[in-house]
């Protein structure tokens, strides 16, 4: 079966991802019974395990396929060179070199694998002690204690990216994205010296770095670059561990062998490989379609992180509630439709929230009295939410039920607009009764926020005739209702 690096790289990437949500999973899942520390204690040795297990795999995994990549890319050198009639040198040493190559290759990728696994246990655990101090500090009822500090170590855990990676340059990864990163880049980093190796082999003193369009501002003075390897050939600059590719991580150009008698243009390739490296050469074209290929890749991923919370039936309402929105404006942003399972996750989800937000319309204003306090006012229609109705039922005790008899007529037909000094966007609405005066303050739904939304009740209550006066005394009335009689 020939050799599939992409697949088998998927493969890699996706144990990491399963170990990374067995790790949540635990957490969230495990019955917090028994003794803290206890429960810590396993915990923690499940954790390890799952760890432990990654590490295991990983170390199949670079032993089976570093050796092959290598193979393959210095193989495909010594057939290209081969064919040109190149022959390779009577340099028995060269085996032990490769096989030192490969080795060492391998052990910097164990390497990097093993920071991150190492990395998150020491986490959770810190996570753990930080947490069991604090409790102990405020000394709470035991019982209590136990369920406040679980939920804690949770919360953090989950909330603060506590099991993201950092890695030495202070970069935050999750989990299976720095495997991914790292797998990418250690195989790119085996062909590469493979290649190097083999030209050496075969007496090549040159190679190219491969170009591909459209690259990034680090690999963009460096690509298509003729390197002598040996330093001793001064047409061409030395190439050193700067310049040897992978650049950076998830960077794709490699080394190819190079031979200036097979290059039409070698003059200029020559030219093109003093050239000072401090300076971007890219077009602004290519720039533009660089950053753009990021974004695309951005959103790809953004979008991929969203549905692996959506699609999860275990995950909390709270986090599905974050990705679903994270979801929707990956599609406001690059202005596409959703389609297929996306288009119909994300419609649960507004269907979800008008559920929630939505009571009922409770009638309609006429936007140009509010006009003082909000230009842009986009709908006439008012409606109550969920949510301030609790708010004003909880606060204001029995004052929706005298009220609502004459919400419409209120808002239709207001005495008296004033205008909210705390809230922006805000009117009072205020209608006198047969005691009393209704207070009803409007959040109004302007051009300039979320569109779809209505214009929304905030608060309801009476005051008194006294305290009307007061707010017309200071001037806070921005629309007075002239009576018939007054004309
Ligand atoms: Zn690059
Ligand atoms: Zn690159």
């Amino acid at each position: 079966m020939p050799f599939d690096e992409e697949k088998q790289i998927q493969q890699l990437v996706s144990l990491y991802r399963r170990g990374f949500e067995e790790i949540l999973r635990i957490i969230v899942e495990k019955e917090a019974k028994g003794q803290w520390t206890q429960y810590w204690r396993d915990l923690l040795l499940e954790v390890r395990a799952i760890l432990q297990q990654l590490d295991q795999y990983a170390d199949q995994w670079i032993e089976q396929t570093i050796g092959q990549v290598y193979s393959q890319a210095a193989a495909q050198t010594a057939v290209f060179l081969s064919q040109l009639g190149i022959e390779k040198l009577a340099r028995p040493e060269f085996a032990q070199i490769h096989q030192r190559a490969i080795d060492v290759v391998a052990q910097n990728m164990a390497d990097n694998l093993r920071d991150a696994t190492q990395f998150i246990g020491r986490r959770i655990n810190d996570v753990f002690r930080r947490v069991g101090l604090e409790q102990i500090g405020r000394k709470l009822a035991a019982g209590q204690t136990w369920q406040d500090m679980k939920q804690k170590v949770v919360q953090q855990l989950l909330d603060r990216g506590q099991t993201a990676f950092v890695d030495r340059l202070g970069r935050k990864w999750r989990l299976d994205a720095y495997a991914s990163m790292v797998t990418r880049t250690t195989t790119r980093e085996a062909a590469s010296v493979a290649t190097l190796n083999t030209c050496q082999e075969f007496g090549l003193d040159l190679v190219r770095i491969t170009t591909h369009y459209p690259t990034c501002e680090k690999c963009a003075s460096l690509q298509g670059k003729v390197y002598s390897i040996s330093g001793r050939d001064s047409r061409y600059p030395k190439l050193t561990d700067e310049r040897r590719p992978p650049i950076h991580p998830n960077c794709r150009h490699v080394l190819v062998p190079y031979v200036r008698e097979l290059d039409d243009n070698a003059e200029e390739t020559e030219r093109l490989s003093n050239q000072p490296l401090d300076r971007d050469p890219r077009s602004e074209a290519e720039k533009q379609t660089y950053a753009e290929m990021r974004d695309a890749v951005t959103i790809a991923t953004n979008r991929k992180r969203a549905r692996e919370v959506l699609y999860n039936e275990a995950a909390p309402l709270e986090d599905k509630l974050k990705a679903a929105r994270k979801l929707q404006r990956s599609y406001e942003k690059t202005g596409q439709k959703p389609k297929g399972r996306d288009a119909a996750i994300l419609k649960q989800y507004r269907d979800w929230l008008d559920e929630q937000n939505l009571v009922k319309r409770v009638g309609h204003i006429e936007p140009k009295m509010f006009e003082v306090i909000a230009g842009n006012i986009t709908t006439n229609e008012v409606v109550l939410t969920k949510e301030r109705l609790k708010h004003i039922m909880e606060k204001h005790p029995g004052e929706w039920e005298a009220l609502e008899p004459y919400l419409a007529q209120a808002l239709k037909d207001p005495d008296y607009i004033l205008r909210d000094k705390k809230r922006r966007n805000t009117g009072i609405v205020i209608k006198k009764l047969e005691q009393e005066n209704m207070f009803l303050a409007l959040r109004l739904q302007t051009a300039d926020e979320m569109p779809g939304r209505k214009n929304s009740i905030i608060t309801l209550f009476r005051i008194s005739e006294k305290r009307l006066k007061g707010y017309l005394l200071r001037g806070d009335a921005v629309y007075i209702k002239i009576k018939p009689d007054k004309i």
